[in-house]
């Protein structure tokens, strides 16, 4: 058996980045190795990021989580997509809906026959064939993997739930599990000399910490990382330059839409999240073109519900670590980047990132190839997140404010302006190295923001008229005679998983 030169594992902060990592690494390496988190009640978290994206349901397989008992314990609700209201335009709505759209026909996209039906005037409307789509406008949500008796995927969700309430289940099982918390502020790091690792850290009642490989979940401090090891910070904000969100939670509306409402305004934009205990609302906006009184008061004025608590401002730099691993340390969460929350992706960057550090374990010590393959892949996921974001910005016909002016005609990077070109040349669009988002997500997203390709591939001409149509109409049948079996959110969870009243 290989000795692991790892045996002490500290982790540095305790917001959801740090009780996510705890949790993925006691439940694989238990007995392996020993894990310690140091949190500070008194610097608290940032206690905001309450939306996700599919994918943490696999997060929460791999630690045995219970769906209901998970949805109960955060004060969750279901979510099956994004809607996006004035982006393209003011007055647009569409929904970046997750799953896929219509079907593949052999080994032609379905976009390709949808564009072909446009341009002869019987293909209605994209999202008809979403079935997440459907069912999320009528408010409705089920556990289906496929439709009944069909060839049709069924409904793909993710979650919103309180993050806070997330550290603390979270908390709950590692503490069980044999992770060492410790309360308290750290005041000092120490470099081993030699090395220049990460030799201890010490907290303000002069504890001393010792291990062989630290995790930075410490925030947009990025205490160890950024400041201890002096990795510098690559700024986006020349793209993405929102810099800024004023957050407020709320009491809900009354609906319980099974979806996130991003809401285009002036210069940013809001999110409206519903829980089931409340509401959370948020106002990402850039410091240039707006004051921070009038974003507030813009989010106020777009409440569904009272507000509960006092609008609280909260500053970022958009932009990444310029490496996510330096000597025995990775940053995770805030303190390794940060892109705003429009495709909620924070969270689904600690997990890749934790899943990547066990896949990339370095048991047999600090080797640099592995550190580099490490800072390749994770660096490539925030630049593809980035480009989608930037996609919802620049591709905007909006010109009623400088804000939108600046987004619509600045550069953009090169790898966005290739996607964009290749979409709008051809309807084409690929889905690079493993990238984040499907094909579905852009095409949704570029069609939503206009743009409009002028071509669709030749094979899509193999189908006559009838035959497509008779495809469209069966595919959009199946869909819209399964919606309305489909329960109401809001009796789904009465039924499986209410939270307790807080
Ligand atoms: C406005 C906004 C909205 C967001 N919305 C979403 C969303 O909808 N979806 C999504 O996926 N993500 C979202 N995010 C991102 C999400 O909030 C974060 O990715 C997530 O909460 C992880 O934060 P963290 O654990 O890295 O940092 P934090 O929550 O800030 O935790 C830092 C931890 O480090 C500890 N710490 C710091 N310094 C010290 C010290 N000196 N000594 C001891 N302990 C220390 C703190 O006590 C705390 O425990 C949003 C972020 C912002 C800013």
């Amino acid at each position: 058996m290989q000795e692991n030169s790892i045996k002490k594992l500290v982790i540095v902060g305790g917001g959801t980045a740090g009780w996510m990592a705890a949790s993925l690494l006691v439940k694989l390496m238990r007995g392996q190795l020993e894990i310690v988190l140091i949190e500070s009640d008194d610097i608290g978290t940032v206690g905001v990021g309450e939306a996700t994206i599919p994918p943490i349901q696999i997060f929460n397989n791999v630690l045995g989580l219970n769906e209901d008992e998970f949805v109960k314990a955060t004060q969750g609700t279901f979510k099956l997509g994004i809607q996006f209201e004035n982006w393209g335009a003011v007055g647009d709505k569409y929904m970046h809906a997750f799953g896929s759209i219509g079907r593949q026909i052999g080994m032609v996209p379905f976009q390709h026959y949808w564009l072909r039906a446009k341009e002869a005037g019987f293909a209605g409307d994209l999202w008809d064939f979403s079935f997440n789509y459907q069912a999320a406008k009528e408010d409705r949500f089920d556990r289906m993997r496929q439709i009944p008796n069909s060839p049709l995927e069924g409904i793909t969700h993710a979650f919103h739930f309180d993050a806070g309430l997330y550290a603390r289940y979270l908390r709950k099982g590692c503490e069980l599990s044999g992770v060492n918390r410790i309360e308290g502020m750290i005041t000092d790091v120490s470099l081993d000399s030699a090395s220049g690792n990460i030799a201890s850290v010490t907290l303000k009642d002069g504890q001393v910490v010792e291990g062989d490989f630290f995790i930075d979940c410490s925030g947009f401090r990025s205490l160890l990382l950024g400041q201890a090891l002096g990795v510098g910070y690559t700024d986006w904000t020349g793209w993405l330059p929102c810099d800024r969100a004023v957050a407020v939670p709320a009491e809900n509306g009354p609906r319980m839409r099974p979806y996130t409402q991003s809401i285009a305004h002036k210069a940013g934009w809001q999110w409206r999240i519903p829980l089931q205990h409340r509401a959370g609302n948020g106002h990402v906006f850039c410091s240039d073109h707006i004051s921070e009184d009038e974003a507030t008061q813009t989010l106020l004025d777009n409440l569904e519900g009272k507000p509960l608590a006092d609008p609280r401002v909260i500053p970022f730099k958009t932009g990444r670590r310029e490496k996510f691993w330096h000597k025995n340390c990775i940053a995770v969460g805030l303190s390794s980047g940060f892109l705003e929350p429009l495709e909620s992706t924070s969270i689904h960057l600690i997990q890749t990132s934790i899943v990547r550090f066990v896949q990339m374990f370095p048991s047999l010590g600090l080797d640099a190839t592995n550190i580099d393959e490490y800072n390749e892949q994770v660096g490539f996921e925030f630049e593809s997140i980035r480009d989608f974001i930037i996609l919802h910005y620049h591709a905007t016909q909006r010109d009623d404010s400088a804000f939108w002016k600046r987004c619509r005609t600045m550069e953009i990077p090169e790898s966005l302006k290739h996607k964009m070109d290749l979409f709008r040349e051809t309807g084409r669009i690929f889905r690079f190295n493993n990238e984040l988002f499907s094909e579905a997500g852009w095409l949704q997203v570029m069609l939503g923001q206009r743009v409009m390709p002028k071509a669709y591939h030749p094979m899509a001409d193999g189908l006559s008229d009838k035959q497509l149509r008779e495809y469209f109409t069966n595919l959009k049948t199946i869909i819209s005679g399964t919606v309305p079996k489909l329960p109401k959110q809001v009796d789904f969870i009465a039924k499986h998983c209410a939270a307790a009243p807080m």
